[in-house]
């Protein structure tokens, strides 16, 4: 069993009082790494390094062309551990080595992108209608950021936040999920590699209260959360108790448009990645795929005669398609809601269990047809393999349904004609709209949901604002006296 420290102030640490949780590999349904049960004290710890770096340490003192080079080295070393740590990622929470390597291949390209933007963090000269003042603005780093994040996809949804927020100045402490937070751990041994100052990126493993002490901390400015909508609307909550900044990357219930005129063939393949590509653990899939009634029984076949041939199996063989469900509460959710979906009325066309060869946490991409958007199925998240086929009649009835959710985070629309293309992405309430693809994210666009699905946005030139406040200075030029009881 490998055992793993906490890390703060650039030490490697334990908890004091001793306790650990287990780090489970969903595939062999064993437990592999040990990671300390840190304490409300470890936070305050970790929250004060961080204070101390941000106010006092050497990471205030550097250019922003400093912090980029250090981001671009981080980068680097990332690239350069890609496969050690992707397979290290698969371990913890399941999902396909060739999508995680994929990930960390790709991971690197958000330090090299937001390193390019550091020192391009430009305030404004404002004119002035006040003739004695030269105005102009800074943008300055927020400070002390909480990150937060979920098992699905640790280290790139943690990367969405740690890139821009070191490049704004920023300093960290980072809570992963309970369920994998061995990648989070070995990131922070890179980080210090790359020769960030102590202090500047720290972590606190342990459970959900762990991350509920970070959020209440008065010292962190804000807190960068991706997890689920329920944990995201306590976490603002007890956020504004401090006025603390949060941004909140949260649930979804993406729809997956397909008209009669698309290629059904594209379309059939785009509704599968969607759904079962990570076993449909990401927060954008495609777990509702609305048809048109002319093509759905066509559309249906093709999906399923697919589905049949999806190879399940051990996440670091090269040929397998879908791993296991990362954990057991969710594998639970999971066969849940297959129970809920068949006693609300709707069609099992496929699946529908646990897989019968293989057990453990391996459930079965599950189609189920005769779904109405009303129904549990089509209404709530379930994070798991499983697609709800909804049938409508025009295009007006499909941006109805599709928009008839508290969620909005993704959504594709599958047509030939372009015109149809646009027309229905801009009426779409949705974060990412795709159009003949799925699943598709660059660091260089914003990505984060409408409605419940969250606030405030991730990548892109965007991301970067939410990780500094804009100061107006105002400079008197004339140097003379002034009435003390006039304004201005
Ligand atoms: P979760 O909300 O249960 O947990 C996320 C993190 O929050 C964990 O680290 C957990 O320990 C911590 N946490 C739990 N209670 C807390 C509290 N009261 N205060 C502070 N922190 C607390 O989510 P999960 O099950 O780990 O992840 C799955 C969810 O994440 C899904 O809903 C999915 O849609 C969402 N998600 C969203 C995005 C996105 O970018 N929009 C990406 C991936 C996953």
């Amino acid at each position: 069993m490998e055992r793993y420290s906490m890390f703060i102030d650039g030490q490697e640490v334990q908890d004091a009082s001793g306790r650990t949780i287990e780090s489970l590999n969903p595939y062999s349904g064993k437990p592999w790494a040990l990671v300390p049960d840190g304490s409300e004290a470890d936070v305050d710890r970790a929250v004060r390094a961080a204070r101390h770096a941000f106010d006092k340490g050497p990471w205030g003192q550097m250019t922003a062309t400093q912090r980029g080079a250090l981001l671009r080295k981080l980068g680097d070393i990332i690239a350069r551990d890609a496969e050690e740590l992707a397979t290290i990622e698969s371990r913890d929470n399941g999902k396909l080595y060739r999508e995680m390597l994929g990930q960390w291949k790709y991971i690197p390209e958000w330090f090299y992108y937001y390193a390019g933007m550091a020192d391009k963090l430009q305030g404004d000269t404002i004119p002035s209608d006040r003739p004695n003042f030269f105005i102009y603005t800074r943008r300055e780093p927020i400070g002390v950021v909480g990150a937060i994040t979920p098992w699905n996809s640790p280290m790139l949804l943690l990367t969405f936040k740690l890139a821009p927020g070191l490049a704004a100045g920023c300093t960290f402490v980072v809570k992963p999920s309970e369920h994998t937070p061995v990648s989070t751990l070995e990131l922070a041994k890179r980080i210090q590699e790359a020769g960030f100052p102590a202090g500047v990126f720290n972590v606190v493993t342990g459970m959900g209260k762990i991350g509920a002490a970070l959020v209440s901390h008065p010292d962190v400015d804000k807190i960068a959360f991706t997890g689920a909508t329920e944990t995201g609307k306590v976490i603002a909550a007890a956020a504004a108790k401090n006025l603390t900044r949060v941004s909140l990357e949260l649930g979804g219930k993406s729809p997956n448009i397909v008209f009669d005129d698309a290629d059904l063939d594209v379309a059939a393949n785009g509704a599968i990645a969607g759904i079962f590509g990570a076993t449909g653990q990401t927060c954008m899939a495609g777990s509702r795929l609305l048809v048109q009634e002319s093509v759905h029984d066509r559309l249906l076949e093709r999906i399923v005669e697919r589905t049949k041939q999806i190879r399940l199996g051990d996440p670091m063989h090269e040929d397998t398609e879908m791993g296991p469900v990362s954990n057991e509460p969710q594998l639970r959710k999971v066969l849940e809601y297959i129970d809920v979906a068949r006693a609300d009325g709707a069609t099992c066309a496929y699946g529908g269990g646990l897989d019968p060869t293989l057990g453990g946490y391996f459930v079965q991409p599950t189609i189920f047809s005769n779904v109405t958007n009303d129904m549990r199925i089509a209404r709530e998240e379930v994070f798991g393999p499983i697609l709800s086929v909804i049938k409508f009649k025009d295009e007006d009835d499909a941006v109805e349904i599709a928009n008839d959710t508290r969620f909005g985070l993704a959504a594709a629309v599958w047509t030939q004609n372009v015109h149809r293309a646009h027309r229905v992405a801009h009426r779409l309430r949705a974060g990412t709209v795709w159009v003949n693809a799925y699943r598709v994210v660059s660091f260089a666009a914003p990505f984060g949901g409408f409605k419940e699905s969250g606030l405030g946005r991730e990548n892109g030139m965007d991301s970067i604002r939410e990780f500094t406040e804009t100061k107006s200075v105002y400079v008197e030029l004339s140097g003379a006296p002034r009435d003390p009881f006039k304004l201005g």
